[in-house]
C-alpha cells in the first residue's frame, strides 16, 4: 500500500481502514469477553472506536499461549538464522504497512502522519532488523578450569516477558522491547497504552504472516490496573519491561516482589536538561535543538529537553531568538495533513493536567513569554509556551509535564548548570552545548543521565542504548545489551575426571 501524498489521500485512506479491536492470543484475533473502553480520536474529542478490555482471565490465557510456545519450543529451538528470516520478514512487513500503521497510531494519539513516516514506522523496521542480525550472536564463555572439568556459560531465554508499554511512540516503543524478546527466543505478552492500542495488534498479526508460530507474540488490551497489572503480577511471566511514568514503574517493583521475583526493566519519566554555555559554537543550530528538543511530538517525549540551562553571559541573545524562532516553529493543524507538525494531545485528561502546568509556572512566578493557550480549533489541543525567570524549585521545572511546555533557567558556568541539572529525581537525557572539549566531556560525565549528548540532541541509532538513571529507570532499550536483558546465564560444569 503506497504512503498517501496528500491530506485528502490520508483522510480517504482513513476512511476506508479497517482494523482488530479485539486480543491476539495464539496467532488469532480474540474478540472481546467481557467489556470494551472507548478510544477517542484527540484530534476531534470524537470516538474512534471501542476496544476489548482485558482482564485477569484474558491475561491468564495469553501467559498461557506464549508459554505453550515457550515448552514446545518452535520459536526458541528454531535455529537463530531462521529466526532472524522471520523477524526481516517482519521488518519489511512493517515497511509494507507503513500507511496502515501511520493512521493506526496518529488516529488514536494524534501524532502528525509526517513523524510517523519519518520517524516511527522506519525505526521500528530498523529495531526489528537489527535485533534480528544479532539473533545468531549470542555467545556464551569457556572459563579456565583444571583440566578435570571442562566449564561453559551459556545464554538462553527467560520464558514468558510481559511487556507494558506507553502511548507516546505506540509502536516504536513496542518494537525496541519485542524485537529483542523474540530475537533471544522468548514469548512475548504485550499490553499495550489503552490509548493507542491498534498498531499492537496488526504488528502481532504481522508477525504470524511472517512466519512465527502461534503463541510467541500475544496481545492484551486494556487499563492498567485491569489487565496490567494482573500480567506483572503473573507467576508464569519470567520479566516484565515496562515503558511509562515513574509512578507506574515503581508499582512493578512492587508487583515482581509479590509474585516471583520476575525481572524487571523500566523505562521512566524525564526532566532533561539541556545546557547551553557561552562558548558554544552555534547559537543559531543550538536554538533550533533547543525548540524541537521540547515542542517536537508535542512535548510528549520521555527524553524530551524541557529545562533549558542557559548561561547567563548569552541568555538575552538565546531567549531572543528562541521567542522569536519557538512560536512560530510548530503549528496546531490536522495530524493526518503532511504539513502538519504539531497535533493534539493524547486525551482530554492530559490536556487539562498540561494547561494546570501553565498555570502553575503562572502562579509561581515564572514569565510566560508566549504560547501555553488553547488554538481554536476542535480537539486537545495547546500550543507551545516558554517560560523564562524559571527557578529550579518550581514545579514546572521539578515535574515532569508531557507536554510542550519549556521552563528557561539562567546559570553561571557549567558547575552552576550541572548543580541545577542534577537537582531532579530524574535522569533519562541531558546535553551539552560548548566549544570547549574538557567542558563537553567534563558535563558528559558530570550529568546524572542514561543518555547524555554534546552539541546535539535526541540523536541515536539501535545500536546506542536507551536508558535512565535515578527515577528514570533502569535496564535500557536497544543495542546489544538490550538483546543481553532478555536472556539468562546459565553455568555447565561438565566433569572429566575419573
Ligand atoms: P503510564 O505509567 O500511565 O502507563 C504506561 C503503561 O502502564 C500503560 O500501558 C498503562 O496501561 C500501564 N499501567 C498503568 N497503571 C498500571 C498498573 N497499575 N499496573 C500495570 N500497568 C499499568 O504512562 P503513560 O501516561 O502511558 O506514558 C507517559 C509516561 O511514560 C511518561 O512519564 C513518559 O516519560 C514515560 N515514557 C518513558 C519512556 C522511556 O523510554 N523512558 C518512553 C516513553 C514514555
Amino acid at each position: 500500500m503506497p504512503v498517501p501524498q496528500s491530506r485528502a489521500e490520508w483522510h480517504l485512506l482513513a476512511a476506508e481502514l479497517r482494523y482488530s479491536t479485539g486480543h491476539f492470543i495464539h496467532g488469532e484475533h480474540v474478540a472481546a469477553r467481557t467489556g470494551r473502553f472507548t478510544v477517542v480520536n484527540p484530534a476531534t474529542a470524537e470516538p474512534l472506536c471501542e476496544v476489548a478490555a482485558g482482564d485477569a482471565t484474558d491475561i491468564d490465557a495469553a501467559v498461557a499461549s506464549g508459554q505453550r510456545a515457550f515448552r514446545e519450543g518452535t520459536w526458541r529451538r528454531m535455529a537463530p538464522r531462521d529466526r532472524l528470516d522471520v523477524l526481516n520478514r517482519l521488518a519489511a512487513l512493517i515497511e509494507q504497512h507503513a500507511a496502515r500503521f501511520t493512521l493506526l497510531d496518529s488516529l488514536c494519539m494524534g501524532k502528525p502522519v509526517r513523524d510517523m513516516v519519518a520517524v516511527d514506522v522506519p525505526q521500528s523496521a530498523l529495531t526489528f532488523r537489527y535485533f534480528a542480525e544479532l539473533s545468531d550472536k549470542v555467545e556464551g564463555t569457556v572459563t579456565a578450569t583444571a583440566v578435570d572439568a571442562f566449564h561453559y556459560t551459556l545464554r538462553e531465554p527467560l520464558g514468558v516477558v510481559g511487556i507494558i508499554a506507553p502511548w507516546n511512540y505506540p509502536l516504536m516503543q513496542i518494537a525496541w522491547k519485542i524485537a529483542p524478546a523474540l530475537a533471544a527466543g522468548n514469548s512475548v505478552v504485550l499490553k499495550p497504552a489503552e490509548q493507542a492500542p491498534l498498531s499492537a495488534l496488526l504488528l502481532a498479526e504481522l508477525f504470524v504472516e511472517a512466519g512465527a508460530p502461534p503463541g510467541v507474540l500475544n496481545v492484551i488490551n486494556g487499563y492498567g490496573a485491569d489487565a496490567g497489572a494482573p500480567l506483572a503480577l503473573h507467576n508464569d511471566v519470567a520479566k516484565i519491561s515496562f515503558t511509562g511514568s515513574t509512578v507506574t514503574g515503581k508499582k512493578m517493583l512492587v508487583y515482581a516482589g509479590q509474585s516471583n521475583m520476575k525481572r524487571v526493566s523500566l523505562e521512566c519519566g524525564g526532566k532533561s536538561p539541556q545546557i547551553f554555555l557561552a562558548d558554544l559554537e552555534d547559537m543559531d543550530r543550538a536554538v533550533t535543538y533547543a525548540i524541537n528538543g521540547v515542542f517536537g511530538v508535542m512535548g510528549e517525549v520521555c527524553s524530551a529537553g524541557s529545562r533549558l540551562l542557559v548561561d547567563k553571559r548569552i541568555v538575552k541573545e538565546f531567549t531572543a531568538r528562541f521567542i522569536e524562532r519557538g512560536q512560530k516553529a510548530y503549528v496546531a493543524g490536522d495530524p493526518l495533513d503532511p504539513e502538519t507538525n504539531m497535533g493534539p494531545l493524547v486525551t482530554k485528561k492530559q490536556h487539562e493536567r498540561v494547561l494546570g502546568y501553565i498555570a502553575k509556572g503562572r502562579e509561581e512566578g515564572a514569565r510566560l513569554e508566549f504560547g501555553g493557550d488553547v488554538p481554536d480549533r476542535p480537539g486537545f489541543y495547546v500550543n507551545p509556551a516558554l517560560f523564562t525567570k524559571v527557578d529550579n524549585r518550581m514545579t514546572i521545572a521539578q515535574e515532569e509535564i508531557f507536554g510542550p511546555v519549556a521552563a528557561l533557567i539562567e546559570v553561571d558556568g557549567l558547575q552552576d548548570a550541572l548543580r541545577i541539572a542534577n537537582d531532579t529525581i530524574y535522569g533519562l537525557a541531558g546535553s551539552v552545548w560548548t566549544s570547549n572539549l574538557r567542558s563537553a566531556h567534563e558535563a558528559v560525565r558530570g550529568l546524572e543521565a542514561g543518555t547524555t549528548y554534546v552539541n546535539c540532541f535526541d540523536h541515536g541509532d539501535p545500536t546506542s542504548p536507551f536508558l535512565g538513571h535515578k527515577q528514570s529507570g533502569q535496564g535500557g532499550d536497544k543495542c546489544l545489551e538490550g538483546l543481553l536483558s532478555y536472556t539468562q546465564v546459565k553455568s555447565a560444569w561438565i566433569h572429566l575426571g575419573s
